[in-house]
């Protein structure tokens, strides 16, 4: 019997050593919730406010998008969010104003959230990365790297139960994988016990609106969550506040 055990811990070892090389590195949720944590290493006593979180940025000059950046995005929205959403890094019309998603893929942010029946002004919207990369390309290892532990206190901040990964850049930097969107998407992942769906970023939809129905799919998923969140008897209904 306990060689049986053992040989099950065996193969079990090798399909986890097996996905890891294959890129994967969170499995999608089915049936009991597994934890995964945005951070591990920050304790529920050491959360910080949004306030708090935004004067540790400072001027930030931690990576080397400072030099070419007009203004720190830091994000938006309700702190008290039940959802949030997590994009790529702002563009130019966020640039200039200082505001997450207010340009044209900010505008379809606003209709796919009010697809739900929500406002923005009820979820927290932020990015990966808090400055704009210039000519507005993807965001660099390093870039990610230095403003991720600021994005991970605002989600300890907020404390949503579910965050919608925007994007290809998102959804590989909080699932810490490198497995593509297209993979990604149509799965519901945990991430610290917060429900974590990624979908097609806005701009990707603005190329390829034939997209628009699954990002609609993941939309009610997302709707169906929340609405269990809020349900008395469900565990994730507890006030967490
Ligand atoms: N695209 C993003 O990923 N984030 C923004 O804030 C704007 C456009």
């Amino acid at each position: 019997m306990e060689k049986k055990y053992e040989e099950l811990i065996a193969d079990l070892k090798t399909y986890l050593e097996y996905l890891k090389e294959s890129g994967i590195e969170a499995l999608p949720l089915s049936g009991e919730t597994r934890r995964q944590g945005p951070s591990s290493s920050s304790h529920p006593s050491e959360r910080l406010t949004l306030e708090e979180i935004r004067e540790q940025l400072g001027d930030c000059r931690r990576c080397k998008l400072h030099r070419t950046r007009k203004t720190i995005v830091f994000g938006e929205g309700n702190t008290q969010a039940t959802l949030m959403f997590v994009g790529e890094g702002p563009g130019f019309d966020e640039d200039v104003q200082g505001r997450p998603f207010v340009g044209r893929a900010g505008q379809l942010l606003t209709k796919i959230i009010q697809s739900i029946g929500l406002q923005r002004s009820e979820v927290y919207i932020a990015n990966i990365v808090k400055c704009r990369p210039p000519q507005n390309r993807n965001p660099e290892p390093d870039e990610i790297d230095a403003c991720h532990p600021f994005l991970v206190k605002q989600i300890e901040a907020i404390q949503p139960r579910i965050i919608c990964a925007l994007g290809t850049f998102a959804a590989q930097t909080l699932l810490k994988t490198s497995t593509k969107i297209t993979a990604l998407r149509g799965q519901v992942f945990e991430l610290d016990g917060i429900k974590l769906i990624p979908t097609y970023h806005p701009a990707f939809l603005l190329r390829n609106p034939g997209k628009k129905r699954e990002v609609w799919e993941d939309m009610k998923s997302i709707l169906e969550f929340l609405r269990q969140s809020e349900e008395p008897n469900h565990p994730a209904g507890d006030d967490k506040r």
